[in-house]
């Protein structure tokens, strides 16, 4: 695929010491479209769109705002948000600033944990986007379906 000089611009947004230290890509080689629409395919394949997922992270960060940055106990699962001073703006560039909150949730069954932004919900919302694959912030959608039980 040929690239507009645009997606050069907003391509340059998701590495290293732009927008975040980490940037968003991890080590994944592939254009930020490619990654979307890789995921979109493999998110359709389970029956599942990219806001039913982004329902379900929301529905824990609000749980996590009640225990005030201490573990909160869902039953089936656990969660925790902190919130940082400041807010970030989104690497596809639309005129809006997201609140820094990381919110941790663990899967009490499967003894596992996972960990996401507020931002990483609005990347995948509104532009399908789940991370770069070894990007400390990727989402890998097909543990999603499975973790959050949606
Ligand atoms: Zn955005």
């Amino acid at each position: 695929m040929k690239k507009t000089p645009q997606e050069n611009i907003i391509h340059k947004n998701f590495l290293p010491g732009v927008i975040t230290k980490e940037g968003f890509l991890g080590d994944d080689p592939r254009h930020v479209h490619e990654i979307v629409n890789e995921d979109t395919r493999i998110l359709a394949r389970l029956n599942r769109t990219p806001e039913q997922v982004a329902d379900r992270l929301q529905f824990f960060i609000e749980q996590g705002k009640k225990g005030l940055e201490t573990k909160v106990d869902l039953g089936d699962y656990t969660v925790q948000i902190i919130w940082s001073r400041g807010l970030l703006p989104c690497p596809f560039e639309e005129p809006r600033l997201h609140h820094k909150i990381t919110c941790t949730v663990e899967v009490k069954d499967l003894n596992r944990t996972f960990k996401y932004s507020q931002l990483s919900v609005h990347m995948i919302r509104e532009h399908g986007f789940f991370g770069g694959r070894g990007s400390p912030f990727r989402l890998n959608p097909t543990e999603m379906v499975e973790l959050l039980g949606a």
